[in-house]
């Protein structure tokens, strides 16, 4: 909302009231330590508005006042900071590789507590719930006495989310179908809740703390057992009709190739994901080609890690070299239909492919300047993602933290 429109809105006072607090909030969000007159002047508001809306903030302990802005010539102002004990933020993450990642976070965006546990991924949703809440719960536990009660929660998966109910419909490599995560979510934890895919939240995790910050087309590729994206349009996620946008990994490349998770042949994940990768590796090692890897792991690749991976590729093993330039190139081929499709300013590597990264990064920006439109192709920067392994749980945070901003009194009232 520009801050001009602020003027000329009429009709429910409560949605005015809204609106400005919201204005407000987010003019803090970005310039905070901030004094009363210089929100004013950000917003357009009366300064009889801004103090009154920034009473109410207070009040609520959103908002707290600290020292005095001595740097102009009339009487020093009162600076507004964002209150760190206004609340907790809790994000978690369901992983495919079976764990669970739980933070919390302050109302500055600091995080104040964290775990990462193990829960059996092969087992029925129910038993993987119940590991979620005790951990969620720890979580509470853990930090309200000091830093407030919890303002919201969200929950990043790997599947398809259906943003109506929050259900998750699919998530493949769990083999999990139709779990109602948000309502069960609501019932034990009450508060505002958010579900959604893990790369989309990872997008907004980077767009708000990371690689693709101040980045308002950006691109995200999410690599892990299968290959997820986020879509980042005019600084907004890009949901599509029905909240499943941004599914990369299931681009057709090869007609002919492998059988999918998601039942279809030759999807972009069965050449660049994680399993991808590792069966090319274990193929090479059945075929007697000499690597370190295949000393350590006794050629077993359920022995195989992305960081033993990423050693054996320090160390300069050919084999491993060589993989990962073949899977750099199939990364590149599909990354160059996306930058024609989407022109991104940014595409951000995430999960294993930016472990790896630093090894197919030249293979994939050779690839997208070949394949690409070069017009597209120039304007299109890869780069690897910064929050790593926390980019989808700092995306939840964003989530939240995103939603109360824009509405404020959904916390407050
Ligand atoms: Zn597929």
């Amino acid at each position: 909302m520009g801050p001009k429109q602020n003027r000329y809105r009429t009709g429910n006072q409560s949605l005015v009231r809204e609106i400005n607090l919201s204005a407000i909030m987010n003019r803090m969000h970005k310039h905070a330590p901030v004094s009363r007159s210089a929100l004013a002047e950000m917003t357009g508001l009366n300064k009889t508005t801004v103090s009154s809306l920034v009473q109410e903030l207070i009040d609520h302990q959103f908002v707290r006042e600290i020292g005095f802005d001595t740097a102009g010539t009339g009487r020093p102002a009162r600076l507004l900071e964002f209150n760190p004990e206004a609340g907790c933020i809790i994000s978690a993450e369901i992983i495919d590789t079976g764990f669970i990642s739980v933070i919390c976070a302050n109302f500055t965006n600091n995080i104040i507590w964290r775990t990462k546990e193990t829960f059996d991924h092969k087992s029925n949703p129910q038993t993987a719930i119940r590991r979620l809440f005790t951990l969620l719960h720890q979580a509470v536990d853990a930090t309200r006495t000091v830093y407030g009660p919890v303002l919201g929660l969200a929950v990043g998966v790997p599947g398809l989310v259906d943003h109506k109910s929050d259900t998750l419909l699919f998530a493949p490599n769990l083999n999990w179908e139709n779990v109602p995560l948000g309502v069960l979510l609501r019932e034990e934890f009450g508060r505002l809740v958010f579900v959604d895919n893990e790369a989309n939240l990872a997008a907004l995790g980077e767009y708000y703390f990371g690689a693709a910050k101040e980045c308002n087309n950006a691109l995200y590729i999410s690599g892990s057992v299968g290959i997820g994206g986020g879509i980042i349009h005019g600084g907004q996620l890009v949901t599509g009709a029905t909240g499943f946008a941004g599914e990369l990994g299931h681009m057709t490349i090869d007609p002919h190739g492998e059988l999918c998770s998601c039942g279809s042949r030759g999807c972009w994940e069965t050449l660049v994901s994680q399993s991808a990768i590792f069966n090319r590796i274990q193929q090479a090692i059945d075929r007697q080609q000499p690597t370190i890897l295949s000393k350590k792991g006794n050629g077993n690749s359920d022995q195989l890690t992305v960081s033993a991976l990423s050693k054996a590729a320090r160390a300069g093993d050919k084999l491993v070299l060589t993989v990962l330039e073949e899977t750099a190139c199939y990364l590149g081929i599909g990354i160059a239909s996306l930058v024609n499709v989407l022109n991104p300013e940014l595409v951000v590597l995430g999960g294993i492919h930016c472990s790896l990264g630093e090894f197919m990064l030249p293979t994939i920006k050779q690839e997208l300047k070949h394949r690409a439109l070069r017009w597209s192709a120039k304007a299109t920067r890869v780069v690897l993602a910064q929050q790593g392994s926390d980019a989808c749980v700092m995306g939840g945070l964003a989530r939240v933290y995103q939603a109360i901003l824009a509405q404020p009194g959904a916390v407050t009232n």
